[in-house]
């Protein structure tokens, strides 16, 4: 645990980042405020950036305080000398309306095609709203004219609005980190206008996939019925001119080779070997989230042990389930749901005491992570529905040297990248546990073509080309690309030309 102490510098320009969780998770105790590392891909993602940048970073630390204390006010906190941390405070009711409500109650099924999950109530918009004006002003109060603001996902798609009616012409973009839902689905959202309308106040929004641009780009005519040029991903909005690209997010490729050839974490995977037993080893790492299909991945899994008795006894699946929104009913269902099947496969499958399923309910540090994804013949990753999914990339990554298959669900964004993945629809039992199979006998040189392809792909879109990408799009000036094509149709469809 580190402890953070108050910060006394104030430099001003350069980037800020915003966004609802940052890096650690903070608490009050009688040495000072103590700072959790948080764990989540966002994290993962913009903690590298920020690094590079010497940039700040504004969002929620996980504290409530009194509607004063919260009002406008930011603790400014430093981590390390290389980027600067302000504490945005809220009120816990307004945390529930807001995170609890239109984040996780709302937007994130929506967004994910769980359409039947979504609550819609006003007041947990009022909610959002007030967050997000919350927000504004401590971006406001931390950033200078000049500066480049850049707003982390769904939480805050208000906030670039907020921003530009107090600063006009404000430096703002967005990176929408889930899927975009399609028009038929985003629109049924009561406040779809005034998401849009929030975020047709940036510079440059970015997306994981075309598919998502795409949808995004359908929603705002639907909606706005502004002038779109798709081929080139450009909203002529009421405020400015939009630009709307796929960049998908990367990994830090080299920290994992790194990792993976350390003598500690070599040493920890093969006792996670020794200690597993078994011919075959297959990991899934999932924060517990219904998105992810943890039990539809356990399903197929019986299905393989059922269908294939030889397997029986030679083939151990360890799945890591991060702790998520622990405080849900829904969460703590599926818990319970997953850790049911866990206990009725083990105790149907387990053989001369070889337990087939390992099941680890806690977040592991990086070094574990590697160590685990080291030690796993095979990955599979296979959510009903995921933004991008930075675990496929890990493993790729920690695997880069040619052993070790993947197995990626269709319906991750990453599945774009990773195209000599092994790919296996969540929603299809059969084919799950069929391309399982597939995986374990794959001729040893095709699975080295496979993932030597998959490594040179993730290494070469990395954290760093994302973060190249994402400035390349943004500092184009959109006032010089001229005017809307005189039919704004869906004629001239987007293709990847349509990002730098
Ligand atoms: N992660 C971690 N410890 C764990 C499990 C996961 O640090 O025990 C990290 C993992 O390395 C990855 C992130 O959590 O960077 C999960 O990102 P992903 O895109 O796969 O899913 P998300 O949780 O953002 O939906």
């Amino acid at each position: 645990m580190d402890l953070l102490k108050p910060l006394k510098l104030n430099p001003r320009g350069g980037l800020t980042v915003v966004s609802n969780r940052g890096p650690y998770t903070f608490r009050k105790t009688a040495r000072g405020i103590q700072a959790t590392p948080s764990v989540s891909g966002l994290v993962s993602a913009i903690q590298p950036v920020i690094e590079q940048i010497h940039g700040r970073w504004v969002a929620w630390g996980g504290r409530y305080g009194t509607e004063e204390e919260t009002l406008g006010r930011s603790l400014t906190l430093q981590k390390t000398d290389k980027w600067l941390f302000h504490e945005v405070m809220l009120t816990e009711p307004e945390t529930a309306g807001y995170y609890e409500g239109m984040c996780n109650g709302c937007l994130w099924p929506l967004c994910h095609n769980f359409i039947e999950k979504s609550v819609f109530d006003e007041e947990m918009w009022g909610s959002y709203r007030r967050v997000n004006r919350k927000f504004a002003e401590v971006v406001l109060q931390t950033t200078g004219p000049g500066d480049m603001i850049w707003v982390q996902d769904f939480h805050l798609a208000l906030l670039p609005g907020y921003i530009c009616r107090q600063r006009p012409g404000a430096r703002v973009s967005v990176f929408w980190h889930i899927p975009f839902p399609p028009p038929e689905i985003f629109t049924v959202l009561p406040w779809a206008k005034e998401i849009i309308k929030g975020l047709l106040n940036c510079e440059f929004i970015g997306f994981h996939t075309e598919g998502y641009v795409r949808n995004f780009l359908l929603s705002v005519r639907e909606i706005y019925g502004v002038a779109i040029d798709f081929a080139r991903g450009l909203i002529f909005g009421p405020e400015r001119i939009v630009r709307v690209g796929a960049v998908p997010i990367g990994i830090d490729c080299r920290e994992f080779e790194n990792l993976a050839a350390q003598p500690g974490v070599i040493r920890k995977a093969a006792g996670i070997r020794s200690s597993i037993g078994g011919d075959y080893v297959i990991i899934s790492v999932d924060r517990l989230d219904y998105t992810k299909g943890i039990p539809e991945r356990l399903q197929a899994l019986e299905y393989l042990l059922e269908s294939r008795p030889e397997y029986k006894g030679k083939l151990t699946f360890v799945q890591i389930a991060v702790p998520s929104r622990t405080d849900v009913a829904a969460y703590r269902r599926l818990r319970r749901q997953i850790e049911e099947i866990v206990g009725r496969i083990n105790g149907k499958y387990t053989k001369n005491f070889h337990v087939p399923i390992r099941y680890l309910f806690k977040p592991l540090s990086r070094e574990d992570l590697a160590a685990h994804y080291l030690a796993a013949d095979m990955a599979v990753v296979t959510p009903l529905k995921d933004g991008l999914n930075l675990v496929a990339k890990e493993y790729v990554a920690v695997k880069s040297g040619g052993g070790g298959v993947l197995i990626l669900s269709p319906f991750a964004g990453a599945a774009v990248q990773l195209t000599e993945a092994l790919t296996a629809n969540p929603y299809n039992l059969r084919e799950m546990a069929n391309q399982i199979v597939a995986g374990i006998e794959l001729d040893v040189t095709e699975k080295k073509r496979r993932m030597l392809a998959l490594a040179r792909s993730v290494r070469e879109e990395d954290i760093n080309w994302w973060w190249q990408k994402i400035q390349q799009n943004w500092l184009i000036d959109s006032e010089t690309v001229g005017e809307p094509p005189p039919d704004s149709s869906i004629g001239g469809m987007l293709t990847r030309g349509a990002v730098l």
